[in-house]
């Protein structure tokens, strides 16, 4: 049994939102590090041509001789481009050649499953891996729906921020159907929360219940010290180790331990 359990494959989670600015990348390099400090084996692949990710983790994307995209197209392992960063985590960086992956994967059959099969024999290093998606539903993010066995959606606590998730949802329905039946919905996970505005308290009230989803807890504060830590390469898990949103950030990450 135990064994076994060595040899068993990662919890695979997505965390998608095709709308930008939502902290999908914030929640992915803190939920990881947060992961990473429980003593789990952590892997984040960063699917967004932006590269903020890999920014962010202390790599800079200009200089990544070889990133997702390769392994996308089949001219790297993933074991040939995976970096090691300081935050205990490993990393699939990105370069903005992955802007043309799109194009690249869309003519191919089987396009949708490629990252799924590449990570395949690779992620069973790690107990968890998290992919940082890019905003938008196009190849990439299907490539994500398709390898994930579960889906966050970071949403922030503001009017009009839902509009979109109906069409992310169809977009699962569809996935559920035809790429990847075990795909499950683990909810939304409240972000860029102002606990002082009745506002933001109604919009995260009625989200759970307009969308028939779990909202994950507990939502994550809006601090401006999350603006601060990207710059440095650390998460804020690092740079301020005891703020709100970083203990925020590992109350969610112990509450998806239970789950892996
Ligand atoms: P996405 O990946 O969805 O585009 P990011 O994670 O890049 O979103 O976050 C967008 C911006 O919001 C970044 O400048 C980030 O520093 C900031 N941000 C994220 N989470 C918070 C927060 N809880 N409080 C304040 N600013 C935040
Ligand atoms: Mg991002």
């Amino acid at each position: 049994q135990q064994a076994a359990a060595a040899q068993a494959r990662p919890t695979v989670i997505a965390l998608a939102n095709q709308k930008g600015g939502v902290a999908k990348t914030t929640s992915v390099a803190s939920i990881g590090a947060a992961l990473a400090e429980q003593g789990k084996r952590v892997l984040l692949v960063d699917l967004d041509p932006q590269a903020c990710l890999t920014f962010s983790l202390g790599v800079d994307p200009d200089t990544v001789e070889r990133s997702v995209h390769d392994v996308l197209t089949g001219r790297a392992d993933p074991g040939e481009i995976v970096v090691t960063c300081e935050e205990g985590v490993d990393l699939l960086p990105s370069a903005i050649e992955l802007a043309g992956a799109e194009a690249m994967l869309l003519p191919r059959p089987g396009r949708e499953y490629v990252l799924r099969s590449a990570l395949e024999g690779f992620d069973t290093a790690y107990d968890v891996v998290l992919l940082d998606c890019s905003p938008s539903l196009g190849v990439l993010t299907l490539n994500a729906l398709t390898a994930a066995d579960a889906l966050i959606i970071p949403m922030p606590c503001e009017m009009l921020s839902h509009r979109g998730v109906g069409q992310l949802l169809d977009t699962v329905a569809d996935v559920q159907k035809i790429l990847n039946r075990d795909l499950e919905v683990w909810g939304i996970l409240p972000t860029l929360f102002d606990g002082r505005s009745n506002h933001a308290r109604e919009v995260l009230a009625d989200v759970g219940e307009r969308y028939d989803l779990p909202v994950l807890e507990p939502p994550i504060p809006k601090t401006v010290r999350f603006a601060e830590a990207p710059a440095v390469g650390r998460s804020i898990l690092a740079t301020a180790r005891s703020s709100k949103g970083a203990q925020a950030y590992r109350d969610v990450a112990a509450s998806l331990l239970v789950r892996l």
